[in-house]
């Protein structure tokens, strides 16, 4: 059942078009992510959910109510920001309470909710704490327990991760993921990483220049790309020269080896150049793949050891191209400057036509 719905929303700020043609229908319970490159328009769309921006065109409607005219504070959402926001002359107790206070709910429940969130967010003894005395990741557990205690709607998330350090952005996102599920609430989190949007969300909204470029899960949006913008966006992606030999037989030629993807080319004829998109990861070293494989031949330029994968970054004669291993003590990573053949399944190759329009193969 949609829960919340952002209805044919336009938003310009006199001459700047921030956002245009934003469609989304959220579930309840649902987690999505808008992710895109600064100044993309996320933002501003959560604005509008959130209440601070009113649309130029459209509706956002909540729960079945449409509040395009409401004001934030009747919307019922909890928001939570990059940057931590909490009140620095108030303990944590007071800060996580402040909007039931607000709301003049009575002193037992406001005890009881604060209690309660504080065992959510695993930090039972901070209550007394000021601000200052936590840490930057506790600061945001915090400001999330406060967005949480007035019970929202919809819980907005604006890049709440960007301002910590590596190892405790990954537990946070976590530990994130883990309550929005358990209180099975409807939330949107904001995002320029690929990879937070990625591991949090049901569904992606990828954006760029103020328009929707795909909706979908993150497995679709990694593996069927709908534009050549979601295919470099997403993920680490190899982008090669080919040219067209036979479209209906999905045959290409790249440097002159022959190459043949999974699909016909339909919207090609020979002799057309097209950008070829292939993963890292779908690309083996030779005798590695069964089955019809494509092989090119090349020279490796240089290896880069990320732990738990190995980059190898291969000169062909006109094109270059990353592939990716698994790290395996056994084998030794491929030399710099040794030659070096490598494979491909037909199934791997993403043709993205000139107009950036998608298709697999
Ligand atoms: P970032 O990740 O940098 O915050 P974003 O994707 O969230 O980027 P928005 O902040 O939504 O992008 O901005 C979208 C566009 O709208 C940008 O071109 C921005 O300059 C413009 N914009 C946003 N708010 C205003 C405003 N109040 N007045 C004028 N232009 C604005």
């Amino acid at each position: 059942m949609a829960f919340l719905e952002i209805v044919g929303v336009r938003k310009s700020f006199g001459a700047t078009v921030a956002v245009e043609h934003f469609d989304l229908t959220v579930e309840r319970g649902e987690f999505v992510s808008f992710l895109g490159p600064s100044g993309c328009g996320k933002t501003t769309t959560l604005r509008m959910v959130a209440g601070f921006e009113k649309p130029t065109t459209g509706r956002i409607i909540i729960d079945g109510v449409d509040v395009t005219d409401m004001p934030p504070n009747r919307r019922n959402i909890g928001m939570v920001f990059q940057s931590y926001a909490l009140f620095p002359n108030m303990t944590v107790a007071e800060n996580i309470g402040f909007g039931l206070k607000i709301a003049r709910r009575p002193a037992d429940e406001i005890r009881a909710r604060v209690e309660e969130l504080l065992r959510i967010m695993h930090m039972p003894e901070f209550g007394r704490r000021y601000p200052y005395q936590l840490s930057g990741g506790q600061q945001q557990r915090v400001a999330l327990a406060r967005a949480l205690a007035i019970h929202p709607k919809v819980l907005l998330l604006d890049e709440p991760l960007s301002a910590l350090d590596a190892k405790i952005r990954a537990s946070l996102r976590q530990e994130i993921r883990e309550i929005q599920r358990q209180l099975g609430i409807t939330t949107i989190y904001v995002t320029h990483d690929q990879e937070e949007a990625m591991a949090l969300s049901d569904r992606i909204v990828v954006m760029s220049r103020g328009r929707v470029e795909q909706i979908g899960t993150p497995f679709e949006v990694y593996n069927f790309p709908a534009t050549r913008f979601v295919a470099s966006f997403v993920g680490t992606l190899n982008l090669i020269q080919a040219t067209v030999v036979d479209a209906a037989l999905g045959l290409l030629s790249i440097e002159g080896r022959p190459i043949r993807v999974a699909r016909p080319l339909v919207q090609h004829r020979p002799g057309d150049a097209i950008s070829l998109a292939i993963r890292p990861e779908l690309i083996a070293l030779d005798g590695q793949m069964n089955g019809e494989v494509n092989r090119l031949s090349g020279i490796v330029e240089d290896v880069t050891f990320l732990g738990s994968i190995v980059r190898v970054q291969v000169h062909l004669s006109a094109n270059k191209l990353h592939l990716d291993l698994f790290n395996n003590p056994q084998l030794r990573p491929p030399q710099p400057g040794s030659s070096i053949t490598v494979q491909f399944a037909p199934e791997a190759c993403l043709v993205l036509g000139e107009d950036g329009s998608p298709h697999h193969s």
